[in-house]
């Protein structure tokens, strides 16, 4: 639930309307700090459970299992723990957790719905397609950087499906949470959508190209093994195994509804295409 208060708690459509209105303040809370809402929108209003508790501040965590999400106190109404406070409170570090966690609850509703045996010629939605053409292509074999300080040295892997589909779904979430921080503070003075002042937009294009060119987004996995386990809770992959330009694209058109003119600009700034090692739809690698 998205929080309510709590004498309605224990009335099921007083539930449902309190998720509702919830859900309806995200979109709209979101809309009005000119952030992205094409997945919000996608995503129906009581799928996730929210809940808080005492994380570290900028911690968050998501459960498939149950589409719970578990955020920081900090993010509730007056650190109360029951509500979430409206996006227009947060900081941009906050918002920035925030689309993380709401990235990992949608790709989980595609593979929810995905899994449900509906109408013949039944088709995976096109992102959940192109999400395990990747894990099988890019997220099988990995690199990753054994001691994050020393990111140079680098170790290979063979991932399991579970552990593939997870460094997958961190890298992207890396992403999807980047480019919302970015876009917070490329907008922050001028009040305005990034998408209808250009040089902003220059901004946030230069601001991923060096992110990119410095392996920023690289996500982890917790290893099945249990020996491996007990090396290291979390594997994080190495700058070799990041986000692919091709999933980005992806991820900027079909996640945050980024413009294709700001996609094309962006294109612009990475010269000719690298070959892709995937047979993608994605990107330019056609
Ligand atoms: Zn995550």
């Amino acid at each position: 639930m998205w929080g309510q208060p709590a004498e309605a708690a224990d009335a099921p459509e007083n539930e449902e309307r309190g998720t509702e209105q919830m859900w309806v303040h995200v979109i709209e809370g979101a809309q009005r700090l000119q952030l992205p809402t094409k997945f919000l929108k996608a995503l129906p209003p009581g799928f996730i459970h929210v809940e808080f508790d005492d994380l570290r501040t900028y911690a968050a965590e998501y459960h498939p299992d149950d589409h719970r999400m578990v955020l920081d106190r900090s993010l509730s109404f007056n650190a109360a723990g029951r509500m979430l406070k409206p996006l227009s409170k947060m900081t941009h570090k906050e918002l920035e957790v925030f689309y993380h966690e709401l990235f990992h609850a949608y790709l989980d509703y595609l593979a929810v719905i995905d899994a449900q045996p509906d109408e013949v010629g039944h088709r995976a939605d096109e992102l959940l397609y192109f999400a395990r053409e990747q894990q099988a292509c890019r997220y099988g074999e990995v690199r990753i950087a054994p001691i994050i300080q020393r990111k140079g040295e680098t170790e290979s892997r063979y991932l399991t499906q579970a552990e593939s589909w997870e460094a997958l779904n961190e890298t992207w979430a890396v992403f999807i949470g980047w480019a919302i921080w970015n876009q917070l503070e490329v907008q922050h003075k001028a009040k305005q959508s990034m998408f209808q002042e250009p040089r902003q937009a220059m901004h946030w294009i230069r601001r991923f190209k060096t992110a990119f060119e410095k392996g920023e987004f690289r996500g982890y996995y917790v290893p099945e093994d249990p020996d491996e386990r007990r090396l290291a809770r979390k594997r994080y992959l190495a700058q070799q195994s990041q986000l692919a330009l091709g999933e980005a694209v992806v991820l900027m058109k079909q996640v945050l509804g980024f413009q294709d003119d700001f996609i094309e600009r962006l294109m612009i700034g990475f010269g000719p295409a690298e070959a892709s090692p995937c047979s993608t739809v994605g990107g330019r690698a056609e």
